[in-house]
């Protein structure tokens, strides 16, 4: 094959920009659309949003924030392993009913200790344990804040302790919490050892959010990413996460199946391999790597990817995950595909799923919500979140400094540093997607996602339709939102 048939051959490397999705025959009011999916082999969400795993868009809070409303943020892995669990415990102990990863204290600790302790944990009382969990006391805000600080915590703490069973029902739990006028009810076996915390707090919270997604034992869903080196890390998150994301930026390579066939037969949270970006890729998981749960698509389309710039290497998100969709369709196989990179509209995730997506990954767009960890800062009148790639400088400066597993293979910056408009609560966003996507779903007339793979057709689009087909010829002042 001559060198100039390469043209020839040369795949159309589409993007969502470069199609329109054709309206269909519709029985179908957007608001009756369906867009519950699931994400992973057994993990399903109520809003198919995932938020990616970058150290200015999803830490604890984040992630809890989009459990409560049905969807999920992958805690990034920019930070020690101690930092990355300590984030998955917080999100699962966020809102259970009863809470498993119950913090004790022991009685000889000091109240200083104990007030250092509340304010790191955002905790307001502990259990006192001695031995092996032996229940001895409870000890709370109101029993420290006015003692002497180097008082030990079995001169303040309340001795006779209400205590429940593992046969106590919520609504038993609750009266007696109501009962006694207290916040916190300790589960004990029989040997009076701690064995799980229910709280007042847990349960009133518990109604609020209704489409929170959850685990069996009523805790938020939890995911997190790592690299597929670090086992050591996937061990002890995965006490904590439900869904584990091996988090690469080009996984279809010899080292990383290796490494993921170790991980994949030492975890039992779901395991989402990515990202790649071809039909080979997903062909070569499909065939040569057991109990992948989930496959995230996309390489170089990320807003703050600079990849394909400097490596001129790339599979722009929307081809990649038709290409993708078609190997797990070829085989088939129950692989849900996550389309991550460049996605900054519900119109988008609409068209990624077209091509046969379950859910979409953003980063962009929730790095600048309220809950994201990044900076706000206020420039020239308007508030701006700070989000930079993970293949930053900013970003790889402070991974090489924490996690010896991610030492610089490469000697390239792969990602810029920039800034985005502050947006709001993370629910705005939600509900602007949601509102998007089922919008689009009636236009196709599509009353659930895998409708949407089944129905949806797509009309490619010029340059000049591109331009026709987003607002044009008005003048608009940008974004403007307080805090
Ligand atoms: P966005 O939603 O901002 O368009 O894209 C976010 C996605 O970009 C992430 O989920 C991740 O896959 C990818 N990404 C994050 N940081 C970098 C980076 O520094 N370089 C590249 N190539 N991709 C990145």
């Amino acid at each position: 094959m001559g060198f100039r048939s390469k043209f020839e051959n040369a795949e159309k490397a589409l993007t969502f920009n470069d199609v329109l999705l054709l309206p269909g025959w519709t029985t179908l009011e957007p608001s009756e659309a369906d867009i519950k999916i699931r994400v992973t082999t057994n993990v399903e969400l109520n809003i198919p949003l995932i938020a990616s795993p970058m150290d200015t868009v999803t830490e604890a809070e984040m992630a809890i924030a989009l459990a409560r409303e049905g969807s999920m943020g992958v805690l990034h892995r920019n930070c020690s392993a101690k930092e990355e669990v300590d984030m998955a415990r917080k999100v699962k102990r966020a809102e259970a009913v009863i809470i498993r990863d119950v913090i004790t204290v022991s009685p000889d600790m000091t109240v200083a200790d104990l007030l250092k302790m509340m304010e790191e944990h955002n905790i307001k009382g502990f259990p006192v344990v001695e031995g092996d969990g032996e229940l001895q006391g409870i000890v709370t805000w109101r029993d420290v804040r006015l003692a002497e600080s180097s008082l030990k915590i079995r001169d303040v703490m309340t001795e006779e302790v209400v205590t429940g069973s593992e046969d106590t029902e919520i609504d038993e739990a609750m009266q007696i919490l109501h009962e006694h006028r207290i916040e916190k009810l300790p589960i004990v076996d029989k040997n009076n050892r701690v064995q799980g915390l229910i709280t007042m707090k847990d349960i009133t919270l518990k109604g609020t959010f209704q489409e929170a997604v959850r685990d069996e034992d009523g805790r938020l869903l939890c995911a997190a990413a790592i690299s597929p080196f670090d086992l050591p890390r996937a061990k002890a998150l995965d006490k904590y996460v439900d869904v584990m994301v091996l988090d690469v930026s080009h996984f279809h390579n010899k080292n990383c199946f290796d490494a993921a066939k170790l991980v994949l037969k030492e975890v039992s949270a779901d395991v989402i391999v990515g990202n790649i970006g071809t039909y080979e890729a997903a062909e070569d998981i499909i065939t040569q790597l057991d109990g992948v749960a989930g496959l995230r698509v996309g390489i170089g389309s990320g807003s703050i990817c600079s990849t394909s710039v400097v490596t001129r290497a790339g599979a722009p998100t929307l081809f990649a995950t038709s290409n993708v969709a078609d190997a797990v369709k070829a085989y088939g196989a129950d692989i849900p595909i996550i389309a991550d990179g460049g996605i900054r509209n519900p119109g988008d995730v609409a068209v990624a799923m077209a091509v046969g997506a379950s859910a979409a990954m953003m980063g962009n767009v929730f790095a600048g919500c309220r809950e994201s960890p990044g900076r706000l800062v206020a420039m020239e009148g308007r508030y701006y979140k700070e989000y930079y790639g993970m293949g930053s400088a900013k970003a790889r400066q402070k991974r090489f400094v924490q996690d010896r597993y991610s030492k610089p293979s490469k000697s390239i910056n792969e990602g810029v540093e920039g800034w985005v408009p502050f947006k709001g609560p993370a629910k705005d966003i939600l509900d602007e997607f949601t509102g998007g996507l089922k919008a689009a779903m009636g236009y196709m007339g599509a009353a659930t996602i895998p409708q949407v793979w089944e129905k949806a057709k797509l009309a490619l689009v010029t340059e000049n339709g591109a331009k026709e087909a987003a607002p044009h010829d008005i003048f608009r002042p940008g974004p403007s939102r307080t805090i």
